[in-house]
């Protein structure tokens, strides 16, 4: 079932969408909204067989990251063509923001496109960083919403302001149809194969992810890599050795654009939210301490494997490539896939 808003019924991204579905039922509603935030919906149901919303946003096309978030010396910018995603990561903050597991695409790309360039305009040359996907993962609908089919060509117009395409996704075949676009990064969320497997529910496998980003690094476009959030458990150290030996086995570390990693966060009340939906999930119950405002492994579990995954991912990149601040956004640690 495809819900659709009446305002946009006609509109040529809802014709397209809506055709890659011949046998869906559309459903016109007035307002997202009824839907979406429907009281009494059951995300952890809903999550099982999600429905497609198409959608059109009026305001808020786009943000101001999170103070200490992003690239030093950069403004850091965040706007979202998608609320949710085609995923089910354990820790992602995506679970408890909404009270709806549907998918809900904007589809007035154009809208975001006038106030992206405004916003550009108006730093007169000043860079500017845009992450995409604070809400969703930013490419793992690309054959249903050509998200990056659209906002790549257009951010390629504007050298000063980059585009960071966040995933945990293999779908770069819009991005391998295109010349690469020197302003634009796709940065890949990568966890160990065992956080994975039990943690990232739907998700393709971490070496499926590697080989995509080393397609597109090997076509030229830069790649960035988001080890984020750390998960700490006993094996932790092997894990993360072996995860970035595998990582560098695939990537031309000297070529990457930038490296970062996040330790776990969620809000206390997404926290909580999530152990209500997930009860028995030994992620919820691990070592965790509430401070400042945050859910996060006790300290001294959480700087013991910050510094080892530091030390590590610094045998392998230069430091002039590190960035830990980066991750500190995204539904994963706090806010991007
Ligand atoms: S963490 Fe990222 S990939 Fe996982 S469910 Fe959230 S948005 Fe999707």
């Amino acid at each position: 079932m495809i819900y659709v808003e009446d305002e946009i019924l006609g509109h040529p991204r809802t014709l397209q969408i809506q055709a890659r579905f011949p046998d869906s039922q559309v459903v016109p509603c007035a307002r997202y909204g009824e839907v979406f935030n429907r009281r009494a919906q059951s995300f952890r149901l809903q999550k099982r067989r999600p429905s497609l919303i198409l959608a059109k946003k009026h305001r808020g096309f786009v943000h101001e990251a999170p103070e200490g978030y992003g690239f030093p010396g950069l403004r850091n910018l965040t706007f979202s063509h998608m609320l949710n995603c085609i995923y089910d990561c354990r820790y992602c903050f995506l679970q408890a923001m909404y009270r709806s597991a549907h998918y809900v695409v904007f589809v007035n790309y154009e809208d975001f496109q006038w106030e992206i360039e405004e916003r550009i305009r108006a730093a007169e040359g000043r860079e500017l960083y845009f992450s995409s996907g604070y809400e969703c993962d930013s490419l793992a609908l690309e054959p249903v919403t050509r998200f990056a089919a659209s906002f790549v060509p257009f951010f390629a117009r504007f050298p000063k302001a980059w585009l960071e395409l966040r995933t945990k996704s293999t779908q770069v075949r819009s991005l391998l149809d295109m010349e690469a676009v020197p302003n634009v990064v796709v940065a890949f969320s990568l966890t160990p194969d065992e956080v994975q497997q039990s943690l990232e529910l739907l998700t393709p496998a971490v070496d499926r992810r590697l080989r995509a980003a080393e397609r597109l690094q090997e076509r030229g476009w830069k790649v960035g890599l988001r080890f984020d959030p750390l998960i700490y458990n006993e094996g932790f150290r092997e894990q993360y050795r072996r995860l970035y030996a595998q990582a560098f086995e695939h990537l031309q570390a000297d070529a990457l654009h930038s490296v970062s990693l996040g330790p776990f966060r969620l809000s206390p009340r997404f926290f909580r939210t999530a152990e209500r939906l997930y009860p028995d999930e030994p992620l919820l119950a691990g070592p965790m301490q509430e401070l400042d405002g945050a859910v996060s492994y006790r300290r001294d579990l959480e700087a013991e494997i910050v510094k080892f995954c530091t030390e590590e991912l610094l045998r392998h990149i230069p430091s002039s490539i590190f960035f830990p601040g980066l991750s500190n956004v995204g539904p994963s640690a706090a806010p991007a896939s």
